[in-house]
């Protein structure tokens, strides 16, 4: 088992694939852009596939794929097949923008994947394209349906909430969930790499934070019912609504930190093993990869150098990579 120094084990594992994108949302990417990787220096579908069997061979038992926008990757519905029939891999998983996913969901659910998470912070076509800087709210729309018609479940929409950007729609994102069979997830906004400005008349990543349980106080018409038993594993808390199909998460990475229930390792699409997302340690695996060198010492490695909780605790933030280049 991977078990690290605080007692939690890990049994998750969240694979960035590409640190490519389509889009270029304000509060993920710096508006220059960043340092694209060379091919070369990212992992092959094969490589990922290695480290995901050692992984599962020692307790993995979830796969989660990001990016980047993971579906920019070609031919990602391969990858999806290589992992669905490696032993102990209970629960493949993608998140994603959700521009490519009218194309890919049928053959990512065909590949194995069981469920998905769309990326969605605004129900106007006009907002959608200044916080992603250029993004089509049509095209994510279809893709979500797209997701639904192919059967995967439960669909997650993230919601970046933003104080000045969409604090006066949560309630209607939140309204989804009265329509559809779809967890709705309220996200604060974390500060990795993304202090510049945001653009004209947008708010910048410190004024635009909005604690969950200022939210939560904006939601309160809806009568949410904290839920028994989650769907996964992750650190959504997750209610009910009344009268709706569908639930409210709220993810509360700075407010209400769950670093405690912490069960996860991150991969980069270069080949680093990333212990916690809101700390910069990081044990590269590509060079022992390549060279083939068992893999499992590494991963040992950076299951015991994963830190009690996460950094801003200790107010340092992340500062050698972006929120795209790590993988949410
Ligand atoms: N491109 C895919 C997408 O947007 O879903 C996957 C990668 S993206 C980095 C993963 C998740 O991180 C998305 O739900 C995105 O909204 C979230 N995210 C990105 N930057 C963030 C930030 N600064 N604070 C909170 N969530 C962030
Ligand atoms: Fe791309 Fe996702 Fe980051 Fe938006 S949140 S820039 S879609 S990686």
């Amino acid at each position: 088992m991977l078990m690290d120094s605080w007692g939690r084990q890990i049994t998750y594992l969240r694979i960035s694939v590409t640190d490519r994108c389509n889009l270029r949302c304000v509060y993920c990417m710096p508006p220059e852009g960043i340092q694209l990787q060379n091919h070369e220096t990212i992992l092959r579908y094969e490589e990922i596939a290695s480290v995901v069997r050692v992984a599962a061979e020692h307790g993995v038992t979830e796969v989660r794929l990001t990016g980047g926008e993971p579906l920019t990757r070609p031919n990602l519905p391969a990858l999806v097949g290589m992992l669905s029939v490696i032993q102990g891999i209970r629960d493949i998983s993608l998140t994603t923008n959700g521009l490519l996913l009218e194309r890919y969901a049928l053959p990512l659910a065909e590949a194995g994947l069981k469920r998905i998470n769309v990326s969605l912070d605004t129900l106007r076509p006009e907002r959608f394209a200044r916080i992603t800087r250029g993004g089509s709210f049509e095209t994510v729309w279809r893709g979500i349906l797209a997701a639904e018609k192919a059967g995967l479940a439960p669909i997650k929409i993230n919601v970046v909430a933003m104080r000045g950007v969409n604090d006066d729609e949560l309630l209607d994102l939140a309204r989804l969930a009265l329509d559809h069979p779809w967890q709705v997830r309220f996200i604060e906004v974390m500060p990795v790499r993304n202090e510049a400005s945001w653009g004209e008349n947008l708010p910048n990543s410190e004024e635009a934070f909005l604690p969950i349980a200022e939210i939560k106080e904006r939601l309160a018409s809806l009568d949410l019912q904290p839920a028994t038993g989650k769907t996964g594993s992750g650190p959504a808390r997750e209610y009910f609504l009344a009268g709706g199909p569908g639930r409210i998460g709220f993810i509360s990475p700075i407010s209400d930190h769950f670093c405690g229930e912490c069960n996860r390792l991150r991969l980069t699409a270069d080949g680093h093993l990333r212990p916690c997302l809101l700390s910069d340690l990081e044990i590269p695996i590509l060079p022992a990869l390549r060279r083939g060198e068992p893999v499992l010492p590494l991963l040992q490695q950076a299951v015991a150098l994963k830190p009690e909780s996460h950094e801003l605790v200790q107010n340092h933030r992340p500062v050698t990579r972006c929120m795209l280049q790590i993988g949410g």
